[in-house]
């Protein structure tokens, strides 16, 4: 045999072994499972992270966010606040030319119809259009409630009203009761709706006793009629869509 010839098959016996180890190495690979396979493995329990992540989550609304459409009014008073009718509150139409005031988000127990069984005997505005509320009569000497939560801004005889308390509200309005026999409240007080403030009476530009009830905003009296159903003594629940325009204040329902 020629040296070439043993090279040759030595080279070729190598090759061989090498292919040989290779396939080796192969089958000595952990086998990947197939699809079947995965399907049937037992399910793992895999352990989740045991922290508390609810201080990541926003606080749960109170109920008098969910209810109450309570606004920032203005609680310090000043000599004008204590001593004339049509006040405006700084706080009203602030940041905005408009103000929403939702009556519907007015829980029960945070109104009361002013003069309870009243009936009226002289509408708003009138055939002239001059007159700034609700006259409600029942008799002499009646009490007079508060119709929402608030602080009262001024108490005392004023002029053709009479006896008269101003309430400011945390929703917004101002109330005004008038001709009032006696008052209860003075200004500061802060009041709930139902608590009584006042007797009926006919002091002022009054012919008989009977309470005078005007709704404001921002100093401008408006049909109370857009407040309270005046037949039923109830609220009416719907949204007040209050605009300024000027020193003037229109007021659409919602
Ligand atoms: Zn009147």
């Amino acid at each position: 045999m020629r040296k070439s010839e043993i090279i040759n098959k030595q080279t070729i016996l190598l090759c061989v072994l090498m292919t040989l180890v290779s396939c080796r190495v192969q089958t000595n690979l952990p086998a990947s499972p197939s699809v079947e396979e995965t399907a049937s493995l037992p399910k793992q329990n895999i352990p989740l992270p045991c922290e508390n992540f609810k201080w990541l989550l926003p606080p749960p609304p109170t109920v008098e966010t969910v209810h109450a459409p309570r606004k920032p009014i203005t609680e310090q008073l000043n000599d004008r606040d204590r001593n004339h009718v049509g006040v405006k509150d700084p706080k009203r139409f602030a940041e905005s030319n408009t103000e929403i005031i939702d009556l519907s988000l007015i829980p029960e127990e945070e109104y009361a119809f002013p003069l309870p069984g009243g009936k009226v005997i002289s509408p708003y505005g009138g055939r002239r259009r001059h007159h700034s509320g609700v006259d409600i009569k029942t008799k002499p000497n009646d009490t007079i409630v508060a119709a929402f939560d608030g602080i009262v801004r001024m108490a005392k005889p004023y002029a053709a009203y009479g006896n008269v308390i101003v309430i400011r509200h945390y929703n917004g309005l101002e109330t005004i009761y008038s001709h009032n026999s006696k008052n209860f409240v003075k200004p500061g007080d802060r009041v709930k709706a139902g608590q009584p403030i006042a007797l009926t009476g006919r002091t002022g530009r009054a012919t008989t006793a009977h309470l005078h009830f005007e709704t404001r905003l921002n100093g401008e009296h408006f049909n109370p009629n857009m407040v309270f159903n005046f037949s039923t003594c109830k609220l009416h629940r719907y949204c007040l869509l209050c605009t300024r325009k000027g020193n003037n204040i229109s007021i659409r329902t919602q």
